[in-house]
């Protein structure tokens, strides 16, 4: 067992974890880019983008270096346009939509140019949006997340006040304390969520939680409506025998500390198991190699056509040095003197036929081990059921359930985001703060106005 922090230099720590999107060399690179699409009617990029943002018109704008026309078109669709440029997973959204694959060609650059003109517009601090004059009608919402900043924006423009409760320090919710720094560093999230804020008309309450320092009651009381955008919860646990091992940590909170603390900070081990093949078993996986540790294999129990991460996430980890076996799921983890030594695993074969649009691995009977001394959990999140129970609201397993209106059970109580679909995407949270902002204005009797 080799579990230490402190492995690598000052220098490799900030060259593992710099940003990984490198931007236009300069205007003209931007412009030539831009220059290549070919401005589709009913444009396929659009139609993918579950935000709606008018890829064509915004990538027209650069052409013409109407950069704060482009970042204006971006952010009124999305206002967190900045961050997605970083964290999409644009291959399967609208660069995976872009005519340009059909042609068997490199598809447009969205993300990048998408980057361009929102880096330019938080660096200048450009005020895109004016807001209403108060209308004397307060909001609350629960969470600063993806969900709830979209949510309070759109209110905010509309004449609103809003006051947001967040139970972390910091806003941003899993951009901040979740995604691997790499795609968005700390620094970054926290200039979107200033800039996001400065339209002003939006309190964020920090170190405020619902069900400990805040009650549903209390917020029903003192606010026109309230909206919850509190994401998805703990780590789900293997329910294998050997969990307690020291070494054995759940991915969710291993990502947080390295977003918390100083990367020198963080103890890794030299052979590194990480279970699960998702977005954060990836992030999980690459942040561990970044850290220094020397060997780290992905378990996934079923085959790479089944994998929920994308193409490109998986190269991120193999061009890391990542290794993965397929088709394997973790059995029982052993342990020597309380501390992880071994993953046993069972090999798996997936069955003939779907269920559910998927096949089902199936235990072969045959085992392996592999010797580790760190295992992280990355086999999803569970939702926060316990503080859904105490507030009567119905949900199904913890996610909450609304109606077509984004409303909940309780009048007046709206929710969105990944506390309603149980872990989607940043993009899927802006748009459903949207949307659940424009029935609240709704409920409210207030006219919703994007522009
Ligand atoms: C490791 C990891 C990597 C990911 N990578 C990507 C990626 O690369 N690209 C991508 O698009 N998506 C990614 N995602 C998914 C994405 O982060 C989420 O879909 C998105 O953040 C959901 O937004 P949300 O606002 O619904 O919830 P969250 O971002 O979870 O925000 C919820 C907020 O509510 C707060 N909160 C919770 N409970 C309470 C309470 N009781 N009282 C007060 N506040 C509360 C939380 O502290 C948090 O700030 C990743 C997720 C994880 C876990
Ligand atoms: S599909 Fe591609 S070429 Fe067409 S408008 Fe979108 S980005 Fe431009």
């Amino acid at each position: 067992m080799n579990i230490t922090n402190n492995r690598l230099s000052k220098e490799q720590y900030e060259q593992n974890f710099a940003d990984i999107h490198p931007p236009f060399e300069n205007k003209t690179a931007a412009q030539v880019e831009a220059n290549r699409c070919l401005f589709c009617y009913d444009a396929p990029c659009t139609k993918s983008c579950p935000t709606d943002i008018d890829v064509p018109k915004f990538i027209k704008q650069i052409s013409t270096d109407n950069i704060k026309g482009s970042a204006h078109t971006i952010l009124s669709s999305n206002i967190m346009g900045a961050g997605c440029s970083k964290v999409c997973p644009v291959e399967k959204l609208c660069e995976g939509a872009c005519v340009y694959n059909l042609l068997e060609e490199e598809p447009i650059s969205i993300a990048k140019l998408q980057r361009y003109s929102t880096q330019k517009a938080m660096e200048n601090n450009w005020q895109l949006f004016q807001r209403k004059p108060s209308n004397g009608k307060k909001v609350a919402i629960v969470g600063a997340g993806p969900a709830g900043l979209s949510c309070a924006h759109v209110l905010s423009r509309n004449g609103v006040d809003v006051t947001i409760y967040e139970k972390e320090s910091k806003g941003g919710g899993l951009m901040t304390y979740g995604i691997a720094a790499y795609k968005v560093t700390p620094k970054f999230c926290e200039d979107e969520v200033n800039y996001i804020l400065s339209i002003g008309g939006i309190e964020i309450k920090y170190n405020q939680e619902l069900g400990k320092n805040i009650l549903m009651g209390e917020l029903q009381k003192n606010y026109d409506a309230v909206f919850l955008g509190i994401g998805v919860g703990v780590a789900r646990r293997l329910g294998i025998p050997g969990e307690s091992f020291e070494g054995v940590e759940d991915a969710i909170s291993f990502i947080y500390n390295i977003r918390d603390k100083n990367y020198s900070l963080i103890p890794i081990g030299d052979k590194v198991a990480v279970i699960g093949m998702g977005m954060t078993a990836i992030d999980a996986a690459t942040q561990a190699k970044r850290l220094g540790a020397k060997k780290v294999t992905l378990v996934y129990r079923r085959t790479e056509a089944e994998k929920p991460c994308t193409d490109v996430e998986l190269d991120i980890a193999k061009l890391d040095g990542c290794e993965i076996i397929w088709l394997a799921a973790p059995k029982e983890i052993k342990g020597e003197n309380g501390k992880v030594a071994q993953l046993i695993c069972s090999k798996m074969m997936l069955s003939e036929t779907d269920t559910n649009g998927r096949k089902t691995p199936i235990d072969t009977g045959e085992i392996f081990s592999l010797d580790v001394d760190m295992i992280i959990k990355a086999a999803g999140q569970i939702p926060f059921e316990e503080l859904v129970d105490m507030n009567k609201m119905e949900n199904k397993n913890g996610k909450l359930i609304i109606d077509t209106n984004y409303s909940t059970n309780i009048k007046g109580v709206f929710a969105g985001g990944d506390a309603v679909n149980g872990g989607k995407e940043v993009v899927d949270a802006v748009q459903a703060g949207k949307d659940g902002a424009s029935s609240i204005l709704e409920y409210l009797n207030l006219t919703f106005n994007l522009i």
